[in-house]
């Protein structure tokens, strides 16, 4: 569905926590129990998902702050 991030690189691994999905920083992957920084500047801690879990709004500050890095990322591939 969400298929613009694939062309530029991963800016982000998409993880919902409390009912909402955050975009979370890609330095590795997440794992449950482990604390972490959203794009949009909350601290979560990453849970285990299940199928419902995936069906949860994605954060809109977390989505503007993935774009703003994919745009960058092309940006400077473009410039190479
Ligand atoms: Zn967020």
């Amino acid at each position: 569905m969400h298929d613009m991030f694939q062309s530029a690189g991963l800016v982000a691994y998409w993880r919902p926590v409390d009912g909402v999905r955050h975009g979370l920083s890609p330095v590795e992957l997440p794992y449950p129990g482990q604390e972490r920084e959203t794009l949009c500047g909350t601290t979560v801690i990453v849970v285990k998902t299940t199928a419902i879990d995936w069906l949860s709004p994605t954060c809109a500050a977390c989505w503007d702050e993935a774009r703003d890095r994919r745009d960058a990322a092309a940006r400077e591939a473009g410039a190479q």
